[in-house]
C-alpha cells in the first residue's frame, strides 16, 4: 500500500518542520516520500529536496494513504485546513523530533508537531494540532487545548490550563498553578515574547511584560 506524507505550508513553520518530519519516518524506518504542500504553488515545483504542490495536486496523487501535518503557526488556518483535510478523508500527522522527552501519562491528540528539544513531562493531556517549538517544555499535570501553539522556548510550568487557540510567544514564562487553582490562558489569549505570567490569562486578550499585564489597544 503506497503511502505519501506531507507538510501543509511551506513558509518558515513548514521548511523547519519538514527535517522534522524526515527524523519521524527514518525512526519508523518508513521510506515512504514526504511532500510539501502549499496553496501558493501554481505548478508542482521543489523545495529543500521534496516535491512541493498545492492541495488540489495534492489530492491528485495516487497514493493509497495519505497523512498531513499542518505546520503553519496561524491556528485558526491550522483549524480550517484540519476540517478540510477531514472532509476528503486525509488523517493528521503527529510529527516528534528525535530527541524529544515524553515522560508518564501523556495524551497528545493527532497533529501535533514537537521540535528539537522540547521536554513534556507527566500526566499532561493537550489537544489536536500543538505546534511546540524548539526548547519549549509542558511540565506535569498541564491540560492543553485545540490547535494551541508555543513559540521556541516556552516554559509552561506544572498544573497550568490552556483553551483553544491560545498563542504563546518565544520565551515566555507561565508560573505554575497548583491542583485545585490552575493558572488558566483563556482561549485565543496571546501571551507577548518574553512575558512573564504570573496569574491566569482572560480569553481573546494580548498580555505582555514582567509581570504580565493586559496590552491595552490604543
Ligand atoms: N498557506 C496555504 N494554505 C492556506 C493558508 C496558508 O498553503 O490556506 C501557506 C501560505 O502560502 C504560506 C504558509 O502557508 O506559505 C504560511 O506561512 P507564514 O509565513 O504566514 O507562516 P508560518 O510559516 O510562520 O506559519
Amino acid at each position: 500500500m503506497t503511502k505519501l506524507y506531507a507538510i501543509y505550508g511551506a513558509s518558515g513553520c513548514g521548511r523547519s518542520l519538514m527535517p522534522v518530519a524526515r527524523q519521524q519516518l527514518a525512526r519508523e524506518q518508513d521510506s515512504s516520500e514526504v511532500v510539501f504542500i502549499d496553496d501558493a504553488f501554481t505548478e508542482i515545483g521543489a523545495i529543500n529536496g521534496h516535491r512541493a504542490m498545492n492541495y488540489a495536486d495534492f489530492l491528485n496523487e495516487s497514493a493509497a494513504v495519505k497523512s498531513v501535518q499542518i505546520a503553519i503557526a496561524h491556528s485558526h488556518v491550522r483549524e480550517k485546513i484540519a476540517h478540510r483535510l477531514a472532509q476528503d478523508g486525509i488523517t493528521l500527522w503527529s510529527i516528534y523530533a528525535d530527541n524529544v522527552v515524553l515522560m508518564d501519562q501523556i495524551e497528545i491528540a493527532e497533529g501535533s508537531a514537537l521540535s528539537p528539544f522540547v521536554t513534556i513531562t507527566s500526566n499532561i493531556k493537550i489537544g489536536k494540532c500543538f505546534h511546540a517549538n524548539l526548547y519549549s517544555y509542558v511540565e506535569h499535570d498541564c491540560i492543553i487545548g485545540d490547535f494551541v501553539t508555543f513559540a521556541p522556548g516556552v516554559k509552561c510550568n506544572g498544573n497550568i490550563h490552556i483553551e483553544d487557540h491560545a498563542y504563546i510567544g518565544a520565551g515566555a514564562v507561565i508560573k505554575q498553578g497548583t491542583p485545585d487553582r490552575p493558572v488558566v490562558i483563556g482561549r485565543g489569549a496571546i501571551v507577548g515574547m518574553g512575558a512573564v505570567v504570573t496569574k491566569s490569562v482572560p480569553a481573546g486578550v494580548t498580555v505582555v511584560g514582567n509581570p504580565a499585564r493586559i496590552l491595552k489597544s490604543k
